[in-house]
């Protein structure tokens, strides 16, 4: 079965609420195309007018974070069970900033992804490697790590239906996208480790994004590649140019 492309904005911590509403209205009729997945991650407090103003769209409204504890004395965190309630399908984890500035590890990430799934949120798991790694030939490794405990305790049903996003550390925001076989290299062994993981079925279901620069110039090649599912896109989703990644076709 052909796995349906996914195309996710990674807003960051970009956009107020007001501004949120009006780039959600300049997009909607850019990316108003059925045959993908488009999804925008946003901030928490953006969420619900985002929602609102995506209502009679095809756009999906995300989040970019939240906490593994169902609820409690953790201030400033927000919980599965807020995303669920607000009508939040999918949620960013693991994002290499979260990892950078906010010490989040690969067993928060297993926390995170595990809970997700308990609220029944589809979890879209970032893994990376950085420069250093990519120059010293560790980059497989290092990812395979970062997979194999990301997915630790989650059922082969569950992992069919989640989205990875490859996203090279180095790739991110710095306008150096991978190549195109780089990004199929690493994207198809990160479903040859599904495989190993779970089976071919669930390797061949779940969906694998590249994320790094992603741009309407790029896009077409890394899209039209065998194991790469869509994109996270980060500086190019503030923008009418993620209409053009949409329908990158
Ligand atoms: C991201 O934020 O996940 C990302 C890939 O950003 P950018 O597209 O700006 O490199």
């Amino acid at each position: 079965m052909a796995r349906k492309k996914i195309i996710a904005g990674n807003w960051k911590m970009n956009m107020t609420p007001s501004q949120a509403v009006e780039l959600i209205n300049t997009l909607k009729p850019l990316v108003a195309n059925d045959e993908v997945d488009v999804l925008l991650c946003v901030p928490a407090i953006d969420i619900i007018p985002a929602m609102e103003a995506a209502k009679g769209s095809n756009i999906m409204i995300g989040a970019e974070n939240m906490y593994f504890e169902e609820k409690g004395a953790f201030t400033g965190e927000i919980s599965p069970a807020m995303l669920d309630d607000a009508g939040v399908k999918y949620v960013i984890i693991g994002h290499s900033e979260r990892r950078e500035y906010f010490a989040e590890t690969d067993e928060t990430v297993n926390k995170k992804v595990l809970k997700a799934f308990e609220h029944g949120i589809t979890p879209i798991i970032c893994c990376g490697e950085t420069l250093t790694q990519r120059e010293q030939g560790v980059t497989i490794d290092f990812i395979r790590q970062q997979i194999k405990i990301a997915f630790l305790n989650v059922t082969a049903a569950q992992a069919a239906t989640a989205v990875i996003a490859y996203e090279p550390i180095w790739a991110i925001g710095t306008g150096k996208v991978a190549t195109t076989e780089q990004a199929q290299e690493v994207c198809k062994a990160i479903r040859e480790c599904i495989a190993e993981i779970y089976d071919d079925a669930t390797a061949a279901a779940i969906r694998i994004q590249y994320g790094g620069s992603v741009s309407a110039s790029s896009a077409p090649e890394l899209f039209a590649q065998a194991d790469i599912d869509g994109g996270l896109v980060g500086g190019a989703s503030l923008k009418a140019d993620f209409g053009q990644i949409v329908n990158y076709k």
